[in-house]
C-alpha cells in the first residue's frame, strides 16, 4: 500500500518513521521524501495486510502525521496516448508495458514514482497522481 505522509513543524524532526518500523516491524520502502525546512512529505511504500491498515495509520496520526493512501501513482490519459511506446524502455523498474497495437499497462505496484515516462511521452498523456 502507498501511503503518503505529511508532516508539520511539530514533529518533521522527529524519527517517526523509524519509531513504526520498529514499534511494528514493518519494512517501509520510502519513495519519494520531500523535507524543506519546517515541513515535509514521504511517499512510502509500506507492505500491509488489511487488518494492519488502522494501526499504522493510527500510530502516524497520533503523532500529528497526516495519513494519504494513495493509488495509482502514475496515471495515463487514454485519449491522449498514441500507443507509440517511448515511455516503456525508459522505465526502470519495467513497470510500462504493451499490450498488442493498441493499449498500454502501468503495474502501479512497481512503479517508484521517477517520473521518466511522464518526461518521456511527447503526448504529455501520463501524469503523475
Ligand atoms: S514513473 Fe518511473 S517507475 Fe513509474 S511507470 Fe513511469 S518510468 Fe516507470
Ligand atoms: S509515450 Fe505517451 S503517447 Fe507514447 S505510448 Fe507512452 S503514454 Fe502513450
Amino acid at each position: 500500500m502507498k501511503l503518503r505522509l505529511t508532516y508539520t513543524p511539530e514533529n518533521v524532526g522527529e524519527p517517526i518513521l523509524s519509531k513504526l518500523i520498529l514499534a511494528k516491524g514493518l519494512e517501509v520502502n520510502i519513495i519519494e521524501a520531500r523535507i524543506s525546512g519546517d515541513r515535509g512529505t514521504m511517499i512510502v511504500d509500506v507492505p500491509l495486510r488489511g487488518d494492519e491498515v488502522q494501526g499504522v495509520v493510527e500510530f502516524l496520526r497520533e503523532r500529528g502525521v497526516r495519513v494519504e493512501s494513495i493509488a495509482p501513482l502514475i496515471e495515463l490519459d487514454e485519449g491522449e496516448c498514441i500507443y507509440c511506446g517511448a515511455c516503456v524502455s525508459p522505465c526502470p523498474v519495467q513497470a510500462i508495458r504493451m499490450e498488442g497495437w493498441r493499449g498500454i499497462r502501468i503495474d502501479q505496484d512497481r512503479c517508484i514514482r521517477c517520473m521518466i515516462c511522464v518526461n518521456a511521452c511527447p503526448m504529455r498523456a501520463i501524469r503523475a497522481v
